[in-house]
């Protein structure tokens, strides 16, 4: 290396997993980096993802996984080619941080949290010569091209060879991730999808309470908060899509695994009719055949509460969402019932708000991008993680795709300084 030898300087601005695995892969391209974050520190929605166990990746086939991105699968697959699920094992595991696989074929680190993990990380980072710049809110460009940040100290400058932008979503805003960054790349002339809520609960409208939203007081205020184990959940019109798992009632809707893997066509389907039927079946281990003939077994003197414990093993929040969601006609004819026991129809007419969701689909398309992740009207400019426009369920599958395209965006940086 020559004496005069000064290596380029690029800014990372972001944080995130994907912020800090464009770092990496800088630094360990012989580049300068500067990370910025608005933050007081980095990481942080990664620490919360760790809180209830950091599920960092999935340990299904490879062709499987990849179907997780949905519409977006041929953009992500050639990056998880890259950096895929195996990979990510063995680069947690270079981090001194084992892992193991679940009975899901979820992978977590053996401590289930994100910190011993990004505690080692930022350590190979500092000592790669990464320099972290927290409470730097990115605020766009200066006229002269210069990065413009907020600090507490007043506005700072910074002249970028080229940046990566891995601003993350729109949810969990006091983590960081606030989507400011939206209009901004809109200014600059980037068609911005949209972002929305993934992975998200929705707003129910039980037949009790309808055309208001929600539930009704007498169901909300026994059974909000309750789990809904071993059902199934499918969305009405959308063959293929029953799937078994739990749910959670919330304060005036639904939430939890099942539905946070619906989410993407029940959002879709919200967006194009102004509502979705969620089809639930709560007697999962058993035929409709076997059903319908237990609820019409003659009850005699039984209530039909005890009837369908019996019977069929419906009680307590099935047999109150059964009561919530069917006219008493229904309930009082038994071939109806049984029907409704395996796909008990239940409105869902939005969303709850985006800061509230796991994640956010929209974002930077990556028809605005080239094969290095640099957005083709901004040369120089990269983009990663979150912030680009793919979605997936959880499962592993966001953390993966966040550092598959952190990697890509500092790969792309480096040919491009390259080619210059
Ligand atoms: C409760 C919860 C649990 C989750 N669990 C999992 C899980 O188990 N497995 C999984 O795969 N995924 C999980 N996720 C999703 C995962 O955490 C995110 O997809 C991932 O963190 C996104 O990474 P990112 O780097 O793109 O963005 P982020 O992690 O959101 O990071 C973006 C960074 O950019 C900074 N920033 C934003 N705007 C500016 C600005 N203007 N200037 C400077 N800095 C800025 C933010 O402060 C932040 O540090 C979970 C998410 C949540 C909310």
């Amino acid at each position: 290396m020559p004496p005069s030898f000064s290596p380029s300087r690029v800014a990372v601005v972001g944080g995130g997993p994907a912020g800090l695995m464009a770092a990496e892969t800088l630094a360990r391209g012989g580049v300068q980096v500067d990370l910025f974050d608005a933050m007081p520190s980095v990481g942080r929605k990664f620490l919360l993802a760790g809180k209830g166990g950091l599920n960092i990746t999935h340990a299904e086939p490879l062709d499987a996984f990849q179907g997780r991105y949905g519409s977006r699968r041929g953009v992500i697959a050639p990056l998880l080619d890259d950096f895929g699920p195996t990979a990510l094992r063995a680069w947690t595991e270079a981090l001194g941080v084992r892992t193991f696989v679940g009975t899901s074929g979820r992978v977590f680190p053996e401590e289930m949290k994100a910190a011993p993990l990004l505690r080692a990380w930022l350590t190979r980072l500092r000592e790669a010569g990464v320099r972290f710049h927290v409470r730097h809110r990115w605020c766009g460009w200066a006229d002269d091209g210069q990065l413009r940040f907020q600090t507490p100290e007043g506005e700072l400058r910074y002249r970028a060879e080229a940046t990566v932008l891995a601003l993350g979503g729109g949810s969990w805003a006091r983590l960081g991730s606030d989507g400011a960054w939206v209009p901004l790349l809109q200014a600059r002339g980037v068609a911005v999808a949209a972002l929305e809520p993934a992975n998200c609960g929705f707003i129910a409208s039980s037949p009790r309470v309808a055309p208001a939203p929600g539930w009704s007081e007498h169901f909300r205020s026994r059974h909000a908060g309750q789990p809904l184990k071993s059902v199934a959940m499918g969305l009405a019109g959308a063959p293929g899509t029953m799937r078994p798992g739990e749910a959670m009632i919330s304060d005036d809707g639904i939430e939890g695994g099942l539905v946070y893997a619906l989410s993407a066509p029940i959002r879709e389907c919200i967006k194009a009719e102004g509502c979705a039927t969620l089809l639930i079946d709560l007697a999962p281990g058993r035929p409709l055949e076997r059903v319908r003939r237990e609820v019409a077994h003659p009850r005699g003197a039984r209530s039909l509460a005890s009837h369908l414990q019996s019977r069929v093993g419906i009680a307590g929040l099935r047999m109150a969402l059964l009561r919530e969601c069917l006219p008493d006609e229904v309930m009082a004819k038994p071939d109806r019932l049984a029907e409704a026991i395996k796909a008990l129809p239940l409105r869902l007419v939005a969303p709850r708000p985006l800061d509230e969701a796991i994640s956010s689909a929209g974002g930077v398309p990556f028809e605005a991008l080239d094969g290095g992740l640099m957005i083709r009207a901004l040369p120089g400019v990269f983009c990663a993680g979150e912030m680009l426009d793919w979605e997936a369920p959880t499962g592993g599958y966001l953390l993966t795709a966040c550092l598959a395209t952190g990697r890509r965006a500092g790969e792309g940086v480096l040919g491009w300084l390259a080619g210059r």
